[in-house]
């Protein structure tokens, strides 16, 4: 066959009947092809679309019908539903959704989110629709309370009513006792006839319980502050602090019949061992109706190498640089600070010279606390 015949067939083909019925079937196949294939996007799309914005209706399978527009989307189905007590199983059960398989696991994720316990779910069936309402709300509020809200149920103690305004007023404040330096201590207060405070340590042999059961005789305020003033222990959980709180506490009224009602956090409330858990202890404590008290002026006389000199000038001079009318003066009648013991007089001479009166604490005294958020 030469180059000619081949283009004369070709040209015959297309110029004949057979060639237009052929073109006019495909053109029309094709048309009917598109046209399914574009119903079946759109369809899935609309599907999609309509299970996205939820025109599912809302009936209870009681035949309750519940007032939903059938525009509303599942998120406001869901919410009119569960306001009117239904459970999120109730909700599945009554909602015909369009997309059954999205809304279920539109639910699933909800109940993830929401905390309905087990007990609310089940209890839903068997009660009215109005009261389960409030258990769920009462389960919730139950559920995010720490357990440790109801360690030591005695715990507690009364939360001021009022705040007084100090105004040159020293409280000096003594942790860690009481010891064989207390005595001292007290003899020179009682010689100035000033109170003081004391965050105790306490313990039960009878030494200690007879020293403690002194400092409350003489009205000075007693404080708690840890019985085993091991930080990494006391500052692991709030149940731990708790713990060691409350051993201090009943240490302290065994002995002497006061309740405190102050506490200072060994290591002052922010410190190195108590970066993660502060907030939660110090919120404890204060729902318990317990004030507690850093300090603004600082002895330094636990600081190693600390001197008579050291002791006296920080003391003095740190009173003196306070402007907002209360020096918490922090100091220490442990065992091993006996020199602290030989600065108090000279203390109290230098500061009563200049004017300054001194106070127990008390929690009607705003507290001075390094929390600053
Ligand atoms: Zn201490």
């Amino acid at each position: 066959m030469t180059k000619n015949t081949v283009f004369g067939v070709i040209s015959m083909y297309f110029g004949s009947v057979k060639f237009f019925k052929r073109l006019i079937l495909t053109v029309f196949w094709s048309l009917v092809a598109a046209a399914v294939v574009l119903a079946v996007v759109f369809g899935i799309l609309y599907g999609r679309a309509k299970s996205r914005i939820g025109t599912v209706s809302a009936e209870v399978s009681d035949g309750e019908k519940l007032n939903i527009s059938k525009d509303a989307s599942i998120d406001e189905i869901y919410s009119a539903l569960r306001a009117n007590g239904y459970s999120a199983e109730e909700i599945l059960d009554c909602v015909n959704s369009y997309d059954e398989s999205a809304f279920a696991s539109y639910i699933s994720a909800k109940k993830d989110v929401t905390p309905v316990s087990e007990t609310t779910v089940a209890s839903e069936t068997e009660q009215t629709r109005t009261s389960d309402v409030a258990s769920a709300e009462t389960v919730q509020t139950v559920e995010t309370e720490p357990e440790y809200m109801a360690l030591f149920p005695d715990l507690y103690a009364t939360a001021p009513t009022e705040e007084i305004e100090s105004d040159n007023t020293v409280y000096l404040t003594f942790d860690d006792g009481p010891s064989k330096n207390t005595p001292d201590i007290l003899r020179i207060l009682d010689k100035y006839d000033i109170k003081a405070t004391f965050f105790m340590c306490g313990g039960d042999d009878e030494y200690t319980k007879m020293l403690m059961k002194q400092v409350a005789d003489r009205g000075h305020t007693i404080g708690v502050h840890s019985i085993t003033h091991d930080y990494e222990k006391i500052y692991s959980s709030v149940d731990s602090y708790l713990e060691d709180m409350n051993n201090t506490y009943m240490s302290i009224y065994n002995a002497t019949g006061v309740k405190p009602q102050l506490i200072r956090f060994p290591g002052g409330s922010v410190n190195d061992y108590n970066k993660g858990l502060y907030r939660d202890l110090i919120t404890e404590v204060t729902r318990r109706g317990f004030t507690y008290f850093d300090w603004n002026v600082s002895g330094e006389d636990a600081v190693e190498g600390a001197t008579w000199t050291t002791i006296y000038n920080n003391v003095t001079e740190g009173v003196q640089g306070i402007s907002n009318g209360r020096a918490v003066v922090l100091l220490h009648d442990s065992a091993d600070k006996y020199t602290t013991v030989t600065t108090v007089e000279d203390i109290i001479i230098n500061l009563q010279a200049k004017g300054y009166t001194f106070a127990p604490l008390d929690n009607t005294v705003k507290p001075v606390t390094f929390r600053i958020d």
